[in-house]
């Protein structure tokens, strides 16, 4: 067959352009992005090799390979891994169908100049595009593991890609960049420099578990740059130039935030720096470790029905899956990590996990971990936990609603908005050692937005007493306040319900006695509005909680209020 010419989305060729005339500063990450790719691809095989004996590929010495041509001028990735499909590359490379790309295209089609469009690059991990940053020609080649024939892509990003099928591939996938020309001698640029590459896979992708390997150095490095150790003496056959150990598995002072970090872009796909990074050990019958990752920022599909949640599950250092939802409840779903099981079958599937004692013990102490440490970063770093809760805050509240066992935990790490202050959030804490004496109860109104609950009439006689009332506007609010009737022994109140009284403590005996007999005063012109209200309300009576407005209309206490009947609604009930 021919080979055939494609040309790439619209999406796909504004991305590319932007590649191609990138001035993002650290273009070194294109070579992380390579390397990610191929770990995957043999963590891929290694699994698809275990759980299918029929599957005719060869295992026996998962690597990946990186050459450098300086008088070609090329940079090979190379990795004997479970490879693509034609269709797969068609689909996979040939349009953009990664989520983080696809949340990268709407910013790009949303950003205002060329400037804001630049800066996302840095935002958004765009994978094996960003191989044009530093390469104005991209072939790979590629024959997925147990299928005969195999299949070429290149481009030159600009608009059209060809692919053709090929035979006499090795199984696996490589990657050459025809590299842009630079107009220095430096090292420091050139990556057919195999310094350079050597410090960058080092750098960037050190804690990748499969070798990354380079022919050995023969030539001492050009014009006194950096020295390589033992350069010249080294004898033939690649080097492995990654440590290769499990971060997760070194003891934690061995370890820079830096690795740490890297290893979160790699598993999360995010070019962000984490927020916080967790480390757990769990020894005795069920052993594991964790290496836990609270991101900075929340992904765009957090909302999205069926978003991918959940950590790495590897079993004794062999990646088994990813999105391994058993081992994080939904309420954490934005937490990255790994976790390492001792005792596991490598043939453990989610089915199983899914109804494991162990796996759901296991689950319970690392949602733990990650709420104790958000208490901690509440109080060391007010900050990041500003920041954690401006991104996370919403999900995590839905942990109200199911995890019973923590609804304590993530009250006490929970903020709201307050009539006490436009700007400072308060915790639950908080509100209750400012309460005013007498109060009994801490109140709070659900609604769309800080001023439309402030310019509601239920907040009258809150205000004029000088009462602090909860703001709360996230559509979560309005569930989680019905699964949760108190805090520290105070009963959580609507201020828009039946029974939100004021009890300050002035209604004193007399004060009771005063609006009883106003009640009886009235009750002739109530029961009369009563009935022609039939219609339209339960019941009209008296109130104490107005000073401006003539009326006010207030739900029943154990009624559903209007916003949580539309949320009802949206989700079909
Ligand atoms: P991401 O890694 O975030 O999914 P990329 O743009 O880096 O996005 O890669 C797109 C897809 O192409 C990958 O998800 C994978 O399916 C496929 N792919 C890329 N490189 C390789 C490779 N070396 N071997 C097998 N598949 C690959
Ligand atoms: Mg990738």
């Amino acid at each position: 067959m021919p080979p055939e010419t494609f040309e790439f989305q619209v999406e796909a060729r504004q991305l590319l352009q932007m590649m191609i005339h990138s001035i993002y500063s650290n273009k070194d990450v294109f070579l992380r992005e390579l390397i990610s790719n191929a770990s995957d691809a043999l963590d891929k095989l290694r699994l698809e090799a275990l759980r299918d004996e029929a599957l005719d590929a060869d295992v026996s010495d998962l690597h990946i390979d990186i050459e450098t041509d300086a008088e070609a001028r090329t940079l090979t990735v190379r990795d004997n891994g479970v490879g693509m499909s034609y269709e797969e590359v068609v689909q996979l490379i040939g349009t953009i169908a990664n989520s983080g790309t696809a949340a990268f295209l709407k910013e790009l089609r949303e950003a205002k100049d060329a400037a804001s469009a630049e800066g996302l690059i840095g935002q958004f991990g765009v994978g094996f595009y960003a191989s044009f940053m530093v390469a104005d020609e991209v072939t790979l080649l590629t024959r997925r593991a147990g299928e005969d024939s195999g299949t070429r892509w290149t481009s030159g990003g600009e608009g059209t890609y060809t692919i053709e099928r090929v035979e006499d591939l090795p199984q696996g996938t490589s990657v050459t960049l025809r590299l842009k020309p630079v107009d220095t001698e430096d090292q420091l640029f050139d990556y057919t420099s195999p310094w350079k590459i050597r410090e960058i896979v080092k750098r960037y992708s050190d804690f990748i578990t499969w070798p990354i390997r380079m022919a050995p150095e023969v030539a001492g490095p050009k014009d006194g740059e950096q020295p390589e150790d033992g350069a010249g003496s080294t004898p033939p056959g690649p080097e492995t130039i990654n440590s290769m150990k499990a971060l997760w598995a070194r003891s934690k002072d061995e370890v820079g935030d830096d690795e740490y970090h890297e290893l979160y872009k790699h598993i999360s796909h995010d070019w962000h720096d984490p927020l916080e990074t967790i480390r757990m050990q769990a020894e005795g019958t069920f052993e594991y470790q964790a290496l836990l990752f609270l991101p900075s920022r929340a992904p765009q599909d957090l909302f999205t029905r069926g978003h991918k949640r959940g950590v790495q599950l590897y079993v004794k250092r062999v990646f088994i899956m990813d999105d391994c939802e058993a081992l994080m409840p939904e309420y954490l779903r934005f937490v990255k990590g790994v976790v390492d099981a001792q005792d596991l079958s490598l043939n453990v599937s989610r089915e199983i996990l899914q109804q494991d004692r162990q796996i759901e013990l296991m689950r319970r102490r690392l949602a733990k971990k990650v709420l104790s440490t958000v208490k901690d970063m509440m109080s060391a770093r007010p900050e990041d936990y500003a920041t954690f809760w401006r991104e996370f805050g919403r999900v995590l509240k839905e942990g109200l609603l199911g995890d019973f066992e923590n609804k304590d935990a993530i009250l006490a790490v929970s903020s709201f908005a307050t009539t006490r202050d436009k700007d400072e959030q308060t915790t639950l804490q908080q509100y209750v050692s400012r309460m005013q004496e007498g109060q009994q109860h801490i109140y709070f109104m659900t609604g769309e937005s800080r001023a439309a609950i402030e310019n509601s009439p239920h907040m009258e006689a809150f205000r004029e007493k000088g009462l602090e009332v909860l703001l709360l506007t996230d559509p979560v609010d309005e569930v989680w306040v019905e699964a949760v009737p108190e805090f520290d022994g105070k009963q959580l109140r609507s201020i828009a319900k039946g029974e939100a009284d004021l009890d300050t403590g002035d209604e004193e005996d007399g004060a009771r006695a005063e609006r009883e007999k106003r009640q009886q005063e009235y009750a002739e012109l109530l029961s009369w509005m009563t009935k022609q209200l039939a219609d339209e309300v339960k019941e009209v009576r008296l109130s104490s909680r107005l000073t401006v407005s003539p009326a006010c209309i207030v739900s029943d206490t154990h009624d559903v209020t209007p916003a949580l009947q539309s949320m009802y609604r949206a989700m079909g009930q």
